[in-house]
């Protein structure tokens, strides 16, 4: 009874080791396992015993076995047994797995069993592979890792970390990965990283870093909570990634996305970005804001003549004057083509506007050298501007005026700005087609010329008639110059006009003179078709399609106050004009301030004083001042006078009284037909008045 006790005891105790257990005899074969030891090997409970132990161990072990036998023959150990050692032991399926065996022995007797424990070490094996390779990814990881405690100070860091931080591990061990922060971000900023952190467990987001050179880095940075099973925090773990080169990528796609190719101006896209700031920003500071909408003059001839590889040189130089001539907060941008935008921000008022467009226009104009083979080429520009907040529109609305108002700029000459004005798309709208209409009848023959005569009156002579214009509209009847003259802002239209009023009276001075009557001429010449520098040669060329009209025949008269626009051009012009013989008039006299100086440079034979000093002329006695004194100024010049404006006997009167033999006016004749105007001439008889007067 206490034997089977101890036996079914000793069972039990090898049932309940955690270890495979046999024990075998010296041929090898198994007389004892445990339970443990027929699951690790995948037998049937109790099958193991009466088989081979070489079916259970491979040939490892035998050898381990024969060694051990030998020696142990020889010198039988006291002891349990020797050291354990790892084998690969093979399991029923066939398949092996790695096991430690412990060997040791026991003599019942004559006989000496084996003891043989084992222990499965798959799971272990497994455990130790994992965390190899987690210590290889942490090693090898392009990633920075670090690992603080739940203090949150750094356990441990990667090379990776070093790579992109410059810290080595010991210089950052034990202290708080606070010493990397770049003060970018902003207190607000972690104390919402560490609460998400500890809500969710993790966090993860863009944060900029300065590394051990003091240099700042964007970084991906995920932090994880790692919790002990006890569920307190035990580290943290953050993986972060050097992100500088993504965002330059970012940057350069954005750039991309944002500016024109060719010359790395903002697109189209941007500048809408920069109106809306720039809006803002006017409207806080209280500024005036422009925005320039620029269309080069004649760039395609360029592009056409010397090849696309030309044009864009043009356009890239171009572009670098444009952005250089801005200030600081100022924008060009580039819309396509040869269309570009500027914003000009921070103004004070309109003029300095006007300053920074007239550099522009200037900088745009200068030569620009091509190459070699082509040398340089010039373009011009015609700008149109809205200015805000005095055109108090959306940026889209802004654009659109002033590119209306270039166009404006366009046909008011080129290489000139225009502002936009909110009365200027009917405006605009109303002369375009006013215009239209003018150069229609230019084209049909409704203009015709009436000429006023212009007599001495002491003497009863006639010294020659003003050509003035009429317009023979089909609809409105006879129309005076007032009605459309103010229409015409297009510069060639005026001097289509211009040449057509010269080119009729020097037909008119022929037919005339064919009739036996030397009738000389003046015409009225509008400031824009003076200053024009071609207008002596053009001149030129109409005299010569009448050879036998003598220029002196002509005369031309000029506004006072717009030969004070560009003195000088109109003296050049004014000077040109009398070499080839024909004379000038300074007409209105006294409703411009011509300083003496001025008049004595001008190249004019006549001063025409305006008729609204001589209305009044017999009962005010400042006018007559004025008009003595302009005819005294006359005669020093060495110039004549002429009054205009005579409507009454008196006016005469009082002129011949002063010495202004000249006059003009509805008393003398009005404004006659061509085809009448030698009938009055027959007729006409100076009032008797004028005759006593000395
Ligand atoms: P202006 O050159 O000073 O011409 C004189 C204007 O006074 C003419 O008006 C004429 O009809 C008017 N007038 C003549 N005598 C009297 C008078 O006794 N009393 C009053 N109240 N007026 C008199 P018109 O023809 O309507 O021309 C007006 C202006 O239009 C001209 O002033 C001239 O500056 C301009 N103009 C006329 N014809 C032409 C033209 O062919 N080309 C250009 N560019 N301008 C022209
Ligand atoms: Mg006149
Ligand atoms: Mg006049």
């Amino acid at each position: 009874e206490a034997v089977r006790h101890r036996e079914a005891l000793a069972n039990m105790v090898l049932d309940t080791a955690p270890e495979a257990m046999l024990v075998i005899d010296s041929s090898g074969r198994i007389v004892r396992a445990n339970r443990h030891a027929h699951s690790v090997f995948g037998y049937e409970p109790g099958s193991l015993p009466g088989k081979d132990v070489e079916l259970l161990v491979p040939e490892q072990f035998r050898a381990i076995h024969r060694d051990w036998r030998r020696s142990f023959l020889a010198e039988p150990p006291s002891g349990p047994y020797a050291i354990p050692r790892e084998i690969a032991a093979r399991h029923s399926d066939g398949t092996s797995f790695p096991a430690s065996v412990s060997v040791g022995t026991a003599r019942m007797g004559d006989e000496t069993f084996v003891i043989i424990s084992i222990q499965d070490l798959t799971a272990r094996k497994a455990a130790e592979a994992a965390s190899r390779l987690h210590a290889e990814v942490f090693h090898h990881a392009s990633e920075g890792i670090v690992v603080a405690d739940a203090n949150g100070l750094i356990v441990s860091v990667n090379p990776a970390f070093t790579r992109i931080t410059g810290y080595e591990s010991h210089e950052v061990v034990g202290k708080n990965p606070r010493l990397l922060a770049s003060g970018r971000q902003s207190r607000e900023f972690y104390r919402t990283m560490w609460s998400t952190l500890h809500a969710l467990g993790s966090w993860s987001g863009e944060i900029w870093n300065r590394n051990k050179w003091g240099v700042t880095y964007p970084e991906w940075l995920s932090i994880s909570v790692v919790k002990s099973p006890d569920g307190r925090i035990s580290h943290y773990v953050g993986i972060f990634l050097d992100i500088s080169l993504m965002k330059r990528q970012e940057e350069a796609l954005h750039r991309q996305a944002h500016h024109d190719a060719l010359t790395g101006l903002p697109n189209r896209v941007l500048l809408a970005d920069r109106m809306e700031q720039a809006i803002e920003q006017t409207r806080r500071a209280n500024k005036l804001m422009a925005v320039a909408y620029i269309d080069l003059d004649g760039f395609k001839p360029v592009n056409d003549r010397f090849g696309h590889h030309a044009g864009d040189t043009l356009l890239v130089e171009l572009s670098r004057r444009m952005a250089d001539t801005l200030r600081g907060g100022d924008t060009v941008a580039r819309l396509g083509g040869d269309e570009f935008v500027v914003i000009l921000q921070n103004l004070a008022d309109a003029g300095e506007c006007e300053v920074a467009l007239s550099r522009l226009l200037n900088e745009i104009s200068r030569p620009v050298f091509l190459d070699e083979a082509i040398g340089s080429a010039e373009v011009t520009a015609s700008i149109g501007v809205s200015l805000y907040p005095l055109d108090n529109s959306d940026p889209d609305t802004l654009l659109r005026h002033a590119d209306q108002a270039m166009y404006l700029a366009k046909e008011m000459g080129r290489s000139r700005y225009c502002l936009w004005d909110p009365d200027f798309n009917r405006r605009g709208l109303a002369r375009r087609g006013a215009e239209n209409e003018i150069w229609a009848a230019l084209r049909d023959s409704q203009f015709v010329l009436f000429y006023q005569p212009k007599v001495n009156m002491r003497h009863g002579t006639l010294v020659g008639a003003e050509a003035l214009i009429r317009w023979n509209h089909p609809d409105r009847g006879l129309l005076s110059p007032a009605a459309f003259l103010p229409l015409i802002e297009d510069a060639e239209l005026e001097a289509e006009l211009g040449e057509w009023v010269i080119r009729t009276s020097l037909a008119q001075i022929s037919r005339w003179s064919a009739e036996g009557n030397a009738v000389p001429v003046s015409v009225n010449i509008a400031a824009g078709h003076l200053l024009r520098p071609d207008f002596a040669d053009r001149l030129k060329v109409l005299l010569a399609e009448f050879p036998h009209v003598p220029p002196r025949m002509l005369q031309i008269e000029v506004i006072e106050t717009a030969a004070l626009e560009d003195i000088n051009q109109a003296r050049q012009t004014l000077e040109a004009c009398q070499s080839l013989g024909v004379g000038g008039a300074l007409d209105d006299f006294g409703t411009g301030y011509s300083s003496l100086t001025y008049l004595r440079h001008l190249p004019i034979d006549t001063l025409k004083i305006d008729q609204s000093f001589i209305r009044d002329l017999h009962n005010n006695a400042e006018d007559l001042t004025i008009v003595k004194g302009v005819v005294i100024l006359a005669a020093g010049l060495g110039r004549d006078v002429l009054a205009e404006g005579i409507e009454k006997a008196e006016h005469g009167e009082v002129l011949l009284s002063i010495g202004c033999e000249l006059g003009q006016g509805y008393r003398i004749a009005p404004p006659l037909p061509a085809d009448q105007f030698l009938g009055w001439l027959k007729t006409w008889q100076p009032d008797p008045s004028w005759g006593k007067c000395n």
